[in-house]
């Protein structure tokens, strides 16, 4: 073991969570590590709302594409559309580019970056905490680095290593596994089939059988992908199956990749003295849309202001803070959207009534709304009751039939 180094806080995984914790913390005057695996673009569809956009000071310049609608599409074809309200858009981001933009504004603001490999972190008998790690491109056998450090943020990422060695009951963390094409634009495909301002949504047990796939526009590239829990479900058959349907299945592929995704937020992020998780490794992605980008950076910076207070006052009790603060945020729409998933991704006939209940202007309305500024909107109540009575009708199955036939 070599090194000597002495940190305020080391933060492990420079995606999202962890690069906007160092940047935070590096602008709050902590000296900080960053440190990063390096060398893998993250597989994601790359989708985020205003909200992100504004708080986490995004320049547009990392757009890649404007998504002004939805189209949503039924087991049996029919389909949903669903502009943006109010002339909005979601952004489209590349992960190579955005992750690494972000990682050096940390690094602007004073965080310093090194690659590597974390391994463990090992207490001393005087209380001191060290952070191991394998440097980037040192042999494997070639002595591991180590760093002192006050506190430890955990942002690694769904399969956290910081979480599975040092926070308990990580270890049963449940997770999806996502995959991805990332294929070339099709330039000249009339517009019923591609559209480079529109997401296409699909909810078919054959392309998924409890979550949905999708097809982002990306600019000159297109990520077209799906999910599922289920243990031995085709995702690579289901994606090939996608790009037929969407005839896509003859253009370029550039990149094939997959990923986990958490399913529930764990129920502790720190260990009760100096470490604190951030992110997917904190189990954070919202159920029914896995979205997980925007989640991530507010944890990263929930996580940030709690390790601050943790360095200022040397009360652990602080970290538990960054959790305290998001669950009361985020964690009633989380179980809400959980309960939908289970609900409406169940079979191809709820998957049906779902559809049609997404033409309800209250339900676009509503959607649209609660995505891109991520809280329930109250300036139309009566939008809220509407929509509860809509859907308890098709959750109870007492909508009638006419009703259905109409919407659908
Ligand atoms: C296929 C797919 C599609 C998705 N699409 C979307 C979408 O469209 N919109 C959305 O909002 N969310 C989406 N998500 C979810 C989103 O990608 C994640 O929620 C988000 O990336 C979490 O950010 P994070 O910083 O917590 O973790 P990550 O982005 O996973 O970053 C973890 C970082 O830790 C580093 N790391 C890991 N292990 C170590 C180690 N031992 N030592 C050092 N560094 C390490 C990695 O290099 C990485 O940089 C998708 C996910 C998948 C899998």
């Amino acid at each position: 073991m070599t090194g000597n180094d002495c940190f305020d806080v080391v933060v492990v995984g420079g995606g999202p969570a962890g690069a906007t914790a160092a940047a935070d913390l590096a602008r709050a005057g902590r000296h900080v590590l960053l440190l990063d695996k390096a060398g893998r673009i993250k597989p994601c569809g790359g989708a985020i709302p205003p909200k992100l956009i504004t708080d986490f000071a995004i320049p547009d310049s990392l757009l890649v594409a404007k998504v002004r609608s939805a189209r949503i599409v039924s087991p049996s074809a029919r389909e949903a559309s669903m502009p943006v309200t109010e002339g909005g858009f979601v952004g489209m981001v590349d992960r190579e580019h955005f992750d690494e933009w972000l990682r050096n504004r940390a690094a602007l603001l004073g965080a310093e970056r090194r690659a590597g490999t974390f391994e463990r972190v090992e207490r001393d008998e005087d209380g001191t905490t060290r952070v191991l790690y394998h440097p980037k491109g040192a042999p494997p056998d070639a002595p591991l680095e180590a760093v002192r450090t006050r506190a430890v943020i955990g942002a690694d990422g769904a399969n956290s290593a910081v979480a599975r060695q040092c926070i308990p009951g990580a270890e049963q963390k449940r997770l999806v596994f996502a995959y991805h094409e990332i294929v070339r634009s099709p330039k000249d495909a009339p517009r019923a089939q591609f559209d480079g301002e529109r997401a296409d949504v699909y909810y078919r047990g054959s392309l998924s059988p409890d979550f949905y796939a999708w097809i982002f526009p990306h600019g000159e590239t297109t990520s077209v992908g799906t999910g599922s829990a289920h243990k031995g479900f085709s995702l690579k058959g289901a994606v090939r199956e996608l790009r037929e349907i969407a005839g896509l299945d003859r253009v370029e592929t550039i990149r094939r990749e997959g990923a986990p995704i958490p399913l529930k937020p764990l129920k502790r992020w720190d260990d009760g003295q100096n470490i604190l998780l951030a992110g997917d490794a904190a189990g954070v992605v919202a159920p029914a849309s896995g979205e997980g980008i925007y989640y991530a950076m507010l944890g990263g910076r929930f996580a940030a202001e709690a390790v601050n207070e943790f360095l200022a006052t040397g009360k652990a009790a602080a970290l538990a803070q960054a959790r305290r603060r998001f669950m009361r945020l985020h964690g009633p729409v989380f179980w809400i959207l959980g309960i939908m998933q289970d609900y409406w991704y169940g079979n191809d006939a709820r998957r049906e009534r779902f559809v049609s209940i997404c033409r309800d202007p209250d339900v676009q309305y509503l959607t649209w709304d609660a995505y891109m500024n991520k809280e329930l909107v109250k300036a139309r109540p009566l939008a809220h009751v509407r929509i509860f009575f809509k859907n308890l009708a098709h959750l109870t199955g007492i909508v009638p039939a006419w009703s259905r036939a109409r919407t659908a």
